[in-house]
């Protein structure tokens, strides 16, 4: 057989022309968003206030597996997609691996991250529904950088709170967004009346992303002509990143390759349920079988911690309730180093399928996961996200039972971002002087106290 290239490129007309909706073949559908005053599932018309009309028309449907991608988007993608699925031939040499590893490269855009795949199907819709522009919130600032350049491209105005501990540690990735032409503020701020009463709250903190989210609804719903959009957690969102899955899954047929593993980190879940959606899809039918782990840190520990429960989206609990594997609304992680993964809860599609088997998670600690990034930026040559560092670890660790057992299996991941706005992060375990702070059972018990009672 012919040796299998290091990189597999499809070709621009190859593009999925149709995102893949996985709820259509789940049997069991993820419980629905309730409004939390009535406790009655949120209709298209209360959502109207805060979500785009055409987003909403796709979070809500469960039933349409396939739905097409508008040309201005498919266009859009043109200009950094497909990205390349890369065998890490050098990775597996240094492990002395009998595995063969492959990782989906979503790196190769200046957001750095797969968040530009929904950010410009959200900005679209946006714009196509003539509004004047969009409120969000940004964590490690990814996705307020993917949104101001989709923004930039559709003449969208683009307001972002970016959590404050980020906004302190990446003062480039602001400047990067303001260049783009974004707003950018530091959340918790003064600016909402949301923000105001969690400074008062936790004088000091340096924010979540649950609170970031409240001030940017809060920001949207009170201006005209504004809309609040969302970089992860949503079924939106992870309908958008199918294209990565759709993308992976035509890649590896090409090549005759079937996955045995399939990992990704998971912060929110959207590159993790897009990755595996077509995957998933197979399952599912019952025409394949994949084993499938989301990797989480183990200080922000959603799966496997977590409750499933009915619990706010943001901390201001202006949200609708969602019912997804949380650590509860107020819980603030430590401030470690993968903002991105920093979500007290998770996708209600990815929590359904955990908690009904279909797929695994871990957890795993800074050190570690630095350690991953270093060994696969000196062997793959590409500097990773910290969060993305994430799934590595996992891979690794995988590839290593393989090596262990005398295994060839084939193990997929996705390699979401690069890191070079990390860099204080990696001063840190360079200087050897990470910390691996993981939250007590108390600490939970705490949160897990304020979720709302909903039987
Ligand atoms: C945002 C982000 C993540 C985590 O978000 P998900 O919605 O869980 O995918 C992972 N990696 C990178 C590089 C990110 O920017």
């Amino acid at each position: 057989m012919d040796k299998i290239p290091y990189k597999t490129y499809l070709s621009e007309n190859e593009i999925p022309s149709s995102w893949y909706n996985m709820r259509a073949d789940m049997k069991r559908k993820p419980a629905p968003m309730l409004n939390p005053g009535t406790l009655q599932p949120m209709t298209a018309k209360e959502l109207d206030k805060v979500f785009c009309e055409e987003l909403i028309r796709q979070e809500l449907d469960e039933t349409t597996p396939y739905i097409p991608i508008p040309e201005e988007i498919r266009s859009f993608y043109q200009m950094f997609r497909p990205s390349p699925l890369i065998r890490a031939y050098f990775l597996e040499q240094a492990l002395g691996t009998p595995a063969e590893i492959y990782y989906k490269f979503e790196g190769n855009n200046t957001s750095g991250s797969h968040k530009l795949n929904s950010a410009v199907a959200q900005a679209y819709y946006a714009k196509k529904q003539g509004l004047k522009g969009v409120t969000t919130e940004t964590g490690a600032g990814q996705w307020g950088t993917a949104l101001s350049m989709a923004c930039a491209f559709f003449h969208l105005d683009c307001k972002v709170f970016m959590v404050k501990c980020s906004y302190e540690q990446k003062p480039f990735r602001r400047e990067v967004m303001r260049t783009y032409g974004a707003d950018v503020t530091p959340s918790p701020s003064m600016t909402t009346e949301v923000g105001r009463s969690i400074n008062a709250a936790h004088p000091g903190t340096t924010g979540s992303l649950g609170c970031a989210i409240s001030e940017a609804v809060e920001a949207a719903v009170t201006r005209e002509g504004y809309r609040y959009v969302l970089g992860s957690v949503l079924n939106q969102v992870l309908l958008h990143q199918s294209i990565i899955g759709l993308e992976t899954h035509l890649a590896l047929k090409k090549l005759g390759v079937k996955p045995d593993v399939i990992v990704g980190c998971a912060g929110g879940g959207s590159n993790l349920g897009g990755l595996i959606a077509p995957f998933m899809g197979e399952k599912l039918r019952g025409e394949a079988d994949y084993r499938i782990i989301a990797v989480e840190p183990a200080s922000c520990p959603s799966f496997t911690r977590g409750k499933y429960a009915y619990d706010f989206c943001d901390t201001g609990r202006v949200c609708p309730l969602q019912k997804m594997y949380t650590l509860g609304h107020d819980f603030i992680p430590s401030p470690n180093h993968a903002g991105g993964l920093r979500y007290h809860g998770m996708s209600s599609t990815l929590s359904e399928l955990y908690a009904q088997g279909l797929m695994e998670a871990a957890a795993v600690e800074q050190t570690r996961v630095f350690e991953a990034a270093r060994e696969f930026a000196r062997t793959e040559g590409i500097l990773p996200a910290p969060e993305s560092a994430h799934a590595i670890r996992v891979a690794v660790d995988e590839a290593l039972r393989c090596k262990e057992q005398n295994r060839k299996e084939r193990i997929v991941f996705g390699l979401t971002g690069t890191g070079y706005f990390d860099m204080v992060a990696y001063q840190k375990f360079n200087d050897g002087q990470m910390s691996d702070y993981i939250p007590t059972d108390e600490d939970l018990a705490a949160s897990f106290a304020k979720l709302p009672k909903i039987d």
